[in-house]
Parts: C-alpha cells; sequence; structure tokens
C-alpha cells in the first residue's frame, strides 16, 4: 500500500501528521533488545508507515534512529517523508534543562529535527536520566516543576527550528485549558489512551473544540500489557468486534484502528510481529457503518489501562478529574 494513501491530519508547523504510524513502547522491555524495534522500524517503513512513535522513556531512541536512517541511506524515504514523535520524560521537566534534555533525544536520533515533541506527562519526577528514580520506601520520588515553565521550554525548541511542532501528552481539560491561556505556541496534538473501551468523548470533544488533533495511544488496548488484572477485560475476546470483523473480512484489531480512524483520530499501535505490522496499516480500504460505530461506542466503560498509580499523588496527577 503506497505510503501516500494515509490521510494526514493538519499540524501547524509540519507537512501533517500521518493517520496512521508505528508506536514503539515496551519493544525494549519485551526483549532486553532493541535490535527488535530496529527491525520493526525498518518493516514499518518498507510497508508504507511514515510516522514512528517513541520517547525517552522507551530507551529505543537510538535504535528508531538506526532504522529510520538505513532506510534513508537505502533511498526507500527522505527525512522529510517521515514524521518523528518524541517525548520529553518525567525527569526532564526542570525547565532549566529542556534544551539539554531535548537534545539527548534529538542525539540518539539523529535525525536531525523532530517532527512532533510532547510532554509526556504533566506531572515531574526527581531531575536526571533515572526514568523512576525512588527513595527508600520504594516510592517514585516527585519534583514540582510547573508544566507550564516546561511548555515555555519546548516553545523555544520550536523558535530554533529544533522541533516542528509541539504537545501534549495524558494533559486533562483543566491543564491544556491553563496552557492554551498563557501559551505563546498552541498545541497542536494531544496523545491520549482511546480504545473501545476508553471513548475519552469528552476530552476529544474538547480538544476538537480548540483545534487540537487526537492521537489514541494504545488503541488496541494493549491486550499484552505485563500489568493486566484478571478481570481486565480484553478487546481481542469481545464478541461484538469479532462478529464485526467476521462481516468485513478483516480482524478484531484493524475493526478497532479503523473505529479510530473515523472519528478523525491518530492511531499509533505497536506491534514487532511483521504480519501485524502490515496488518494494522491494512486499514483504508473498508468502512464502518454508522450501526456498526454505534455498536462499538457502546463498548465504552472508561476503562484505562495506563493509570500511572505511581504518581496518584502528585499535584498535577490529571486523572482524579473526569476528563
Ligand atoms: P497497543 O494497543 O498498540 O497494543 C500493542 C500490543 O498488541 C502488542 O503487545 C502487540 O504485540 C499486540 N498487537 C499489535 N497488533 C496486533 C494485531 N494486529 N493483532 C494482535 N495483537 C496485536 O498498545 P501500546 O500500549 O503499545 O500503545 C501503542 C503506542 O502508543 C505505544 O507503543 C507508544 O508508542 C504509545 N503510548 C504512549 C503512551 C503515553 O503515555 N503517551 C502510553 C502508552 C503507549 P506484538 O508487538 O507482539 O505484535
Amino acid at each position: 500500500m503506497a505510503a501516500e494513501k494515509v490521510p494526514n491530519i493538519p499540524l501547524p508547523g509540519t507537512r501533517g501528521y500521518p493517520k496512521i504510524g508505528l508506536g514503539t513502547f515496551t519493544i525494549f522491555e519485551k526483549t532486553g533488545s532493541n535490535d527488535e524495534v530496529k527491525a520493526a522500524v525498518r518493516y514499518a517503513i518498507d510497508c508504507g508507515y511514515r510516522s514512528i512513535d517513541c520517547a525517552f522513556a522507551y530507551q529505543n531512541e537510538t535504535s528508531v534512529g538506526q532504522a529510520v536512517n538505513e532506510k534513508i541511506n537505502e533511498g526507500v524515504v527522505k527525512r522529510e517523508d517521515l514524521f518523528i514523535t518524541t517525548k520529553l520524560w518525567d525527569t526532564h521537566h526542570n525547565p532549566a534543562n529542556i534544551r539539554e534534555n531535548f537534545l539527548k533525544s534529538l542525539r540518539s536520533l539523529n535525525c536531525g529535527y523532530v517532527d512532533l515533541y510532547l510532554i509526556h506527562w504533566p506531572f515531574g519526577f526527581e531531575d536526571g536520566d533515572v526514568c523512576f528514580p525512588r527513595g527508600d520506601d520504594g516510592k517514585v520520588k516527585f519534583s514540582d516543576h510547573d508544566y507550564m515553565d516546561v511548555w515555555k521550554g519546548m516553545e523555544k525548541l520550536v523558535d530554533e527550528g529544533l522541533v516542528k511542532s509541539i504537545g501534549l501528552s495524558n494533559f486533562n481539560k483543566s491543564q491544556i485549558e491553563r496552557v492554551l491561556q498563557n501559551c505563546r505556541i498552541k498545541p497542536g496534538n494531544l496523545q491520549i489512551e482511546v480504545h473501545p473501551y476508553m471513548s475519552n468523548k469528552k476530552l476529544i470533544d474538547f480538544c476538537s473544540a480548540n483545534g487540537i488533533s487526537v492521537t489514541a495511544y494504545a488503541p488496541l488496548g494493549n491486550p499484552n500489557r505485563t500489568w493486566a488484572g484478571d478481570t481486565d477485560p480484553i478487546v481481542f475476546e469481545e464478541p461484538l468486534l469479532k462478529t464485526i470483523a467476521e462481516k468485513k473480512n478483516k480482524t478484531v484489531a484493524q475493526v478497532c484502528l479503523r473505529f479510530l480512524l473515523q472519528r478523525n483520530i491518530i492511531v499509533i499501535p505497536k506491534s514487532v510481529t511483521p504480519h501485524r505490522i502490515k496488518e494494522n496499516f491494512d486499514i483504508l480500504d473498508f468502512k464502518l457503518t454508522d450501526d456498526e460505530m454505534k455498536s462499538i461506542w457502546s463498548m465504552d466503560k472508561g476503562k484505562r489501562f495506563y493509570a500511572e498509580d505511581i504518581a496518584k499523588d502528585h499535584k498535577y496527577y490529571p486523572f482524579h478529574d473526569e476528563y
């Protein structure tokens, strides 16, 4: 499938944000090796993916960068055809060090500039490069850097041309409103959890009303997450989704992703399995009917798989609010 066929969502400063991208979280965690990330990114680019989502905290920026540069050197893509997203981690919120911390990511990626740079979470952890700094009591140590000051540092990266656009991840409505009221450059994108069990409708409506595009993380409800509870529902086992998938001659994963595309949401499913990487990209040749969309909407339980409980006592923890 040609990359040109993937629709873009307009994003200021960029040539558009492709609606389908490759997620890369847990690839490192699963194997302890980044070879798998590199192979997945290389394969995804060959399949036609042009957007790759990574983060400092995923510890895979070097491998993503290697894969991207290999594909550029092989003549498969040009840098400007690609859309690379990475994220400022919680331990990097010190406003004095935003630039330096961003440069760590950019050096690892080695791709000249970043298309979209997100604040990964609104709360900060103790400054440093250890992603989860813990005290003697085992609890993660917080910092109280204000995300508004972090945002000002992000704006300067745009001024310098180091990043094309900036956005937020895991912010709630009142936090986004505060950024909108005090920013010089508006956030262009919000990355949040969205899948059939978590519609996030109110927050997404708020973003649409404010011209902020939305990217769905865990668009398949991350079925293989290591922290799944015994009674957690699993998207792939839902009879309703199986029925729709059979009718369409598609898989449940494809139906989940298509549901989000039709809501005008960007999807970044993660896979290291070649046939799934391909499958997740092959979602442009069918359409869900209004009734099918309605029945998937009815599965919403407000079920969050990424609650980030370790930060629930932080003053900027986003999920105490309804949305
Ligand atoms: P996903 O919903 O993308 O699920 C990924 C899991 O589903 C993997 O275990 C993968 O297995 C499996 N899978 C992928 N495709 C298929 C398929 N077609 N059929 C069956 N199983 C499949 O979860 P993620 O949590 O990874 O979210 C996607 C991306 O979003 C992340 O990788 C990351 O880039 C981003 N993210 C951002 C967060 C944030 O805070 N901003 C938080 C969480 C994620 P396998 O790889 O073995 O094929």
